[in-house]
């Protein structure tokens, strides 16, 4: 069967598939993409994070992303019970963008992949990896969408086949995540929200009254549509009698904001869930090969970190392999793997405290110190590479103590 020759085969043209691949045809090397499916397709993960315009910028697609009229987002809104905060994420700590967009991602996945095309960026859809031989020298598998197979012999392998998540699978680097299974039920609604209080610029997430480890996404887009998904625990969604819409309905009319909010609203597109999403690896990066975003490790939908992930991923791994197709002895671990992982471990202590409440304390406290509030709105708003914002560098013990002063604030209110 037929080979080609190429300095870098990725595995999907997702949103760390289409950074990297611009990158590295930046810098004139010989770049393939091979995506499975044809664009677009539906994805989830719609609600960005300000950072991921830095990545998106260093691609040069931030005109093109900008133009596409997309859903303005300047911050994010929690509600619990009466209490509603909200987190301005232009005024954050750290340095960098501080507004970003709430897309569909069909059309905004599209947009990177076409941006990357024009480019010069070549994308194979419709092709699908089937294998990877690592030696003696490392090919990659390919089925044409006639299902005629070829091989591509290359340098190096980025998988950024997000929950595809090919080489784990292929390599057997799969490990269960540290963080318990839970599901998502989610659609897309009309939302016909009329009421003058409700900010589109900005996604709502809604704590259960009751269960609050339970929480709700509300994410506007710009055509009168929402997304609107919940996030439980599997045994409290398999309680609930009916298929996925009949439970979303239930889980919704049980918290009475959201309720209200959603009053007029009608289902623009069939439900759907995903469970046990969170993932983890054995091995990030080796000489051979990569792994981007989620066909690495995936945490947790909360804070929407997801994408801008996946595009700290594509952008480390594209510095380090430049130097590795350069001729430079490259050590991996130390120059992608524990670079990536120091922000998603930020973001993994947040996310582990949002589930033990410890961190919903410090969310919904009534009057926090302006410069504190600063520095977890720059975590909120993705910045979780940045050390020299405290709540990141020392992210366990400044967490621990915020959320102590907290709880004395809210003892003291109870009292007087
Ligand atoms: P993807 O965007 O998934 O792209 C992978 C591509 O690889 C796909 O196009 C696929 O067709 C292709 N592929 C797969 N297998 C193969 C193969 N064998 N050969 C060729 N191609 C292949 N993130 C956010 O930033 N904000 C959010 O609000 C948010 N909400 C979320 C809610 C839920 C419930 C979940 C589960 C996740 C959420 N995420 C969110 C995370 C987000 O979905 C992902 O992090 C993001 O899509 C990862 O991008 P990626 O580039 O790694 O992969």
């Amino acid at each position: 069967s037929r080979i080609e020759y190429v300095d870098v085969v990725i595995i999907g043209a997702g949103p760390s598939g289409a950074i990297a691949a611009s990158l590295l045809h930046k810098q004139q090397k010989k770049v393939v993409v091979i995506e499975k499916q044809q664009f677009p397709r539906f994805s989830i993960g719609e609600s960005l994070l300000p950072h991921c315009m830095s990545f998106i910028e260093e691609a040069g697609m931030l005109d093109a992303v900008n133009k596409a009229g997309f859903q303005f987002k300047n911050g994010a809104a929690f509600q619990y019970q009466k209490q509603h905060r909200t987190f301005d994420f232009t005024q954050k700590f750290s340095q960098g963008h501080g507004t970003t967009f709430q897309v569909q991602r069909g059309s905004f996945d599209k947009l990177l992949a076409d941006t990357a095309s024009e480019q010069g960026v070549e994308i194979r859809y419709g092709h699908s990896v089937l294998n990877v031989k690592l030696e003696p020298t490392t090919s990659v598998i390919v089925t044409e969408p006639q299902g005629t197979e070829y091989t591509i012999r290359t340098k190096y392998i980025l998988d950024a086949s997000g929950f595809g998540r090919v080489l784990p699978k292929l390599l057997d680097l799969e490990v269960p995540s540290d963080l318990p299974p839970r599901t998502a039920i989610f659609t897309h609604v009309y939302d016909h929200i009329s009421d003058s209080d409700f900010d589109r610029d900005k996604i709502l997430i809604s704590v259960h009254p009751q269960h609050q480890d339970i929480w709700y996404w509300l994410i506007p887009f710009n055509d009168g549509r929402c997304s609107v998904g919940v996030v439980a625990e599997p045994n409290l969604i398999e309680h609930i009698k009916g298929d996925d819409e009949q439970r979303l309905l239930e889980l919704i009319s049980q918290e009475p904001s959201l309720k209200r909010l959603l009053r007029n609203a009608t289902i623009a597109q069939e439900c759907s869930h995903i469970r046990g999403y969170s993932a983890n690896v054995k091995t990030l990066a080796t000489k051979k090969f990569a792994l981007l975003g989620n066909a690495g490790e995936f945490l947790d939908p909360v804070f929407s970190s997801g994408v801008t992930i996946a595009m700290k991923s594509a952008s480390l791994a594209a510095k380090v392999l430049l130097r590795q197709l350069n001729g430079e002895d490259i050590d991996w671990k130390k120059e992608y793997s524990q670079p990536l992982m120091f922000g998603v471990n930020t973001f993994r202590i947040y996310v582990q405290a949002w589930y033990d409440v410890s961190f919903q304390k410090v969310i919904f406290t009534k009057n926090p110190d302006p410069k504190v509030k600063q520095m977890v709105c720059s975590i909120l708003a993705g910045y979780a590479w940045d050390k020299t914002n405290p709540f990141v560098a020392d992210a366990e013990k400044r967490l621990s103590t915020l959320v102590q002063l907290c709880e004395l604030q809210e003892q003291k209110e109870m009292q007087s």
